[in-house]
């Protein structure tokens, strides 16, 4: 059935959790999707309230736990969606994870840990969800997290940068192979934003250089040009952009979200 004529879309988030993740899920149910959150085992919890909060408000929504990093569990979380939600409309791809390491000092295990959640992640979830689309002929959304350190490298987070320059790659080659089926695959590019992975951040380099806590985050701030750091919210608008019927002529593309600070 078309986009247009269906009752209720359906979408699934990786990476639900967090806080970038929650705001997403309750955008997309503000926006009217039905809205499937999965994440790791030990999230559970925070899933579950998460189904719990858009259910409160009228909304439809279920949890599932995979482990991005594992194709098949990713393909059958999209199996269940598809099939407890009878569609599938909207993949986010938004699990990540970012631990800071001084760039001589980086190991084998540091870029396997980062690239295998960060980009095998990714293009598990692009698959996944593609397959699913052409399987019911949807027009469906592919939309993943990249991030500003996807186009500028910082010192240290070499291994991170590499992984976000990596999903632009995805997203382009994934746009040119899906176009032929009506299917956009784009990404989001957060800047800083204020929650707990930067919190991670922060407290790593402030151990690693000597510096209080909060300095460094304070000191990525400065140059932002609306002189304050990102909101989950502020991202998840951007998602749900990329997600609405008024974005389908938008494929291929990062955009950035980062209150003006690299201008790429
Ligand atoms: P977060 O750490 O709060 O949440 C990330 C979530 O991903 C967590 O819930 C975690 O459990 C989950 N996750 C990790 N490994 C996983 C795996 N193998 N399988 C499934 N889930 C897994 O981070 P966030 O700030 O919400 O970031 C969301 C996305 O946005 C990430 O991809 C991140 O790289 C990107 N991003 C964040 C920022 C920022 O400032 N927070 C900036 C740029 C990009």
């Amino acid at each position: 059935m078309a986009r247009s004529m269906k009752k209720q879309q359906v979408a699934l988030l990786s990476g639900a959790a967090g806080d970038i993740g929650r705001a997403i899920a309750l955008a997309l149910h503000g926006e009217g999707y039905a809205v499937a959150v999965s994440d790791l085992e030990h999230r559970h919890d925070d899933l579950e309230s998460i189904v719990e909060d858009i259910r409160h408000r009228g909304g439809t929504a279920m949890s599932l736990i995979a482990d991005v990093t594992a194709a098949d569990q990713v393909q059958e979380a999209v199996e269940t969606v598809s099939n407890e939600f009878d569609g599938f409309d909207v993949m986010i791809n938004n699990a990540g994870v970012c631990r800071p390491r001084p760039f001589l000092e980086l190991t084998e295990s540091d870029l396997e840990f980062t690239f295998r959640v960060n980009v095998y992640g990714v293009l598990y979830g692009i698959q996944a969800a593609a397959r699913k689309f052409i399987e019911h002929g949807t027009s469906g959304r592919i939309i993943s997290a990249a991030s500003i350190s996807g186009f500028r490298g910082n010192a240290d987070l070499a291994h991170y940068s590499a992984t976000k320059f990596a999903v632009r790659g995805l997203t382009q080659a994934a746009s040119r192979s899906l176009g032929g089926h009506g299917i956009t695959v784009n990404a989001y590019a957060p800047g800083i934003v204020a929650g707990e992975m930067w919190t991670k951040i922060d407290k790593q380099l402030s151990e690693d250089k000597h510096m209080p806590v909060g300095e460094s985050l304070k000191k990525a701030g400065r140059d932002i040009a609306l002189g304050r750091l990102a909101t989950p919210a502020d991202v998840s608008r951007v998602v749900t952009f990329l997600a609405d019927p008024r974005s389908s002529y938008v494929t291929g593309q990062v955009i950035v979200v980062d209150g003006g600070l690299i201008y790429n």
